[in-house]
């Protein structure tokens, strides 16, 4: 039936659908439509058929085009976005279209990649394998292929020979085959991977749980130290999901997501889930595909022909109709939370996901967010809302867990920031050709550039931070707006020509182990050596070919990785995450450290982790020392509890920013006072500025509300964004939501 009226999504910034008129095309709801809107023509999304409109009809534009021939986005995928955009204080419209490929933004239509196929004709269906000639081996093969397989791809035939196109085109001639356009399909190797590996007891445990609870909505907390065979325990799950072919008749395949953090897309996760399920269509999608990828990975998820689907923080929106499981790897990581437009957090769309859909969904980490860790309690008389399930061993048992300690800095001579054990255990590793990890914290670590007569440090003009220097392009670069300048010669504040960076940024500390240890072969993995594309896949298989012995490097490393013969990390300086202001500093530092630990001795041999600080009996430390995650998470809950922060309470920011700073605080004290006579459940805070007064040339400030539940936040933000979005005084700021913020 064709309506006379559309209601319509758009990418704008107002929070509101529009109605237009159809130019009588037989649209459905989730098809995507040009419409003209200003001056311009704009992609929209259908949302409602209707048949009378409360605006003047006499007013209303009609579509320009609708795509009928795609496939429409499904109402349930458009509701998860309408929750979100509504939960996260965006405008709905523009939530829905950025979650689509940049290719469905653009105004024309969709295209699906092709690839050909070849199958028998009526006619070759007649004809015996006899009737060709014996000397055309390949012809034969090919002929027997066909009869077999019914149809064969370009990528089948290329395999069966080099010449099998030549006679393919031959049986074409003579009518026996005929030429298939068909959709593009990632290949699928059908190679079954060796043996399974025997689940230790632990595993099979866990397995066991996991897979009865596998037909409902079930959420656990899968903690277990890295190498703990978390991702064997995932595995398994997966086959028994794949295994459920839900309707054998119409060959309805079940579909997983599998979430993980940015940086650990790596190809080895992508080879063992291939190796382990070879006959299942795999696609990824991430920010490293092209857009015509990304589009043709996305299409294959929305129409179900995919069946696992591996991607970041966006993939929790993708289209999947016949969704039976979700995974989040690495749920802990900072890398879930987008930090602009909407500002969502993958994990928890994905938790509202599953329970919408009535699926599983396994959480796993070594370290999870102390909001999955108090989830997985019981406190109080609350229930919990996930099943903790623990692994407590490494999987491999002869792989031990590394040996921890810390090196007092202020009790040893340091050479160019290295203890003297520090070099004495990397050359012990040079000397029985086994490799090491030299671990930075970037966050405050990078080299400055310092005046030695009056301290002037080179300073960002367009941000309160500071210059990095870049020894390698003799440059001085801003981390955080990408200002970059050449090394001045001499002081602009004295005029002294003794200008040194000072701190221990990689590339330094990649020219001091030169010097101390010439015969080794360094790589330093970084933001500088990796821009290139591919350059860190490149680094890590030199470090698997064992062409590396020490491994210089940022957070970039901490994870994911798995190096047999590493079996020394070195972690160099740390403390300025121990007395951060930001109350989550810790919890992020006790991540990232037990994930570079996990790095050492992944294999048969036993590894060592050598902390430098100038503070080794830190309660940190000591938890770390004995890997007991749980101690740690449960003395930080303690101290949240105590000041009342997250997550015993939950929060949200309005953050502003502009030019000059009395706009940001008229804005703010503008919002301020909304929020303030809004509700008596929910407090709000002073206008405070972050840490980071500047960035990128622009005056920043925030408010912070709390409270002890979401739902007065909740209704508070609602009225207050409402406000806010019809008021002149927002015109003078860049100003944005941010509940459950990472960071303030
Ligand atoms: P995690 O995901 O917790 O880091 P993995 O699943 O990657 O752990 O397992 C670590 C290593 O141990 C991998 O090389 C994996 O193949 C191996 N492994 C996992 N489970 C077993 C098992 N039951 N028996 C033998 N090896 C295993
Ligand atoms: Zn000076
Ligand atoms: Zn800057």
């Amino acid at each position: 039936m064709i309506y006379p009226i559309l209601q319509i999504a758009l990418d704008v910034p107002l929070d509101r659908l529009f109605d237009y008129k159809n130019n009588g095309s037989l649209v459905k709801v989730g098809h995507r439509v040009l419409v003209p809107f200003g001056n311009r023509t704009q992609v929209g999304v259908v949302l409602k058929l209707k048949n009378t409109s409360n605006v003047n009809e006499a007013k209303l534009k009609p579509i320009v085009q609708a795509f009928t021939d795609e496939m429409p986005i499904d109402t349930e995928t458009i509701a998860l976005i309408e929750f979100a955009a509504d939960y996260y204080q965006y405008p709905f419209g523009q939530a829905l279209l950025n979650t689509l490929p940049v290719r469905l933004r653009q105004i024309k239509p969709a295209v699906t990649q092709k690839a050909f196929a070849y199958s028998l004709t009526k006619l070759g269906l007649t004809q015996s394998l006899a009737e060709i000639p014996k000397r055309q081996v390949v012809m034969q093969k090919v002929f027997a292929a066909l009869l077999s397989e019914n149809r064969l791809s370009d990528a089948q035939l290329n395999a069966i020979a080099s010449t099998a196109k030549k006679a393919v085109n031959q049986l074409i001639s003579n009518g026996w085959v005929e030429k298939l356009v068909i959709e593009k399909m990632p290949e699928v190797t059908h190679i079954a991977s060796g043996q399974l590996p025997i689940l230790n007891a632990e595993q099979q445990t866990l397995v066991d749980t996991l897979i009865n609870g596998v037909d409902r909505f079930n959420a656990w907390l899968l903690h277990g130290i890295t190498g703990s065979g978390k991702t064997e325990v995932y595995m398994r799950l997966m086959q028994r999901v794949l295994n459920q072919n839900s309707d054998a008749m119409q060959e309805i395949k079940p579909q997983i997501l599998v979430l993980v953090p940015e940086i650990n897309l790596t190809p080895q996760l992508e080879a063992r889930f291939k190796a382990r399920f070879p006959n299942q269509v795999f696609v990824s999608l991430h920010s490293n595909l092209s857009e015509s990828e990304r589009l043709h990975h996305w299409q294959l998820a929305q129409s179900g022909k995919a069946q696992i689907v591996v991607g970041t923080r966006l993939s929790v929106f993708t289209p999947l109709p016949h969704l039976k499981l979700i995974i989040i790897d690495e749920e802990h990581d900072s890398s879930y939370k987008q930090q602009d437009s909407m500002r969502y957090h993958a994990r928890d769309v994905a938790m509202v996901r599953a329970k919408k859909r009535d699926i599983p969904i396994v959480l796993g980490s070594a370290t999870p967010a102390l909001e999955s860790w108090m989830n997985a309690q019981t406190l109080s008389l609350q229930p919990n809302k996930y099943q903790l399930l623990s692994l407590s061993t490494r999987a491999v048992s002869a792989a031990k867990l590394p040996h921890i300690d810390c090196i007092d800095t202020t009790k040893v001579n340091l050479q160019q920031g290295l203890t003297p054990q520090l070099i004495a255990a990397l050359k012990l590793r040079l000397a029985r050709k086994e490799q090491s990890l030299l671990f930075i914290n970037r966050r405050g670590f990078s080299p400055v550039l310092l005046c030695a007569a009056c301290h002037w440090i080179a300073p960002c003009t367009r941000c309160s931070s500071r210059l990095v220097v870049h020894l390698g392009q003799k440059r001085l670069r801003c981390h955080h707006c990408g200002h970059d300048q050449a090394i001045p010669k001499q002081c602009p504040s004295c005029g002294d020509a003794d200008l040194k960076p000072t701190g221990y940024g990689t590339q330094r500390l990649e020219q001091t182990l030169a010097q101390l240890m010439p015969e080794a072969r360094i790589a330093r993995v970084d933001r500088d050596s990796t821009s290139r594309k591919n350059a860190l896949v490149d680094i890590l298989d030199r470090v698997n070919r064992q062409e590396v012995d020490i491994l210089v490097g940022t957070q970039m490393l901490a994870k994911g990785h798995d190096f047999p013969n590493l079996t020394l990390v070195g972690v160099i300086d740390t403390d300025s995450a121990l007395h951060s202001p930001d109350f989550r500093a810790s919890e992020r530092l006790f991540a990232q450290l037990m994930q570079v630990a996990g790095r050492a001795g992944r294999a048969q041999k036993a590894g060592q982790v050598i902390i430098q600080t100038q503070f080794p009996d830190h309660a940190l430390f000591n938890a770390l020392r004995q890997q007991d995650y749980a101690s740690f998470a449960n003395n930080q809950l303690k101290e949240r509890q105590e000041v009342q922060f997250p997550p015993f309470v939950f929060t949200a920011l309005i953050r502003a920013e502009a030019n000059e700073y009395h706009h940001v605080q008229a804005f703010l004290s503008y919002a301020f006072g909304l929020a303030h006579n809004a509700h008596q459940h929910v407090m709000v805070y002073d206008a405070v500025r972050p840490q980071m007064e500047r960035l990128k040339g622009m005056e920043r400030g925030f408010l912070l509300l709390h409270a002890t539940q979401r739902s007065p936040l909740q209704r508070l933000l609602k009225a207050v964004v409402a406000d806010l979005r019809g008021n002149a005084i927002a015109n003078k700021v860049r100003w944005a939501v941010d509940v459950d913020p990472l960071e303030f």
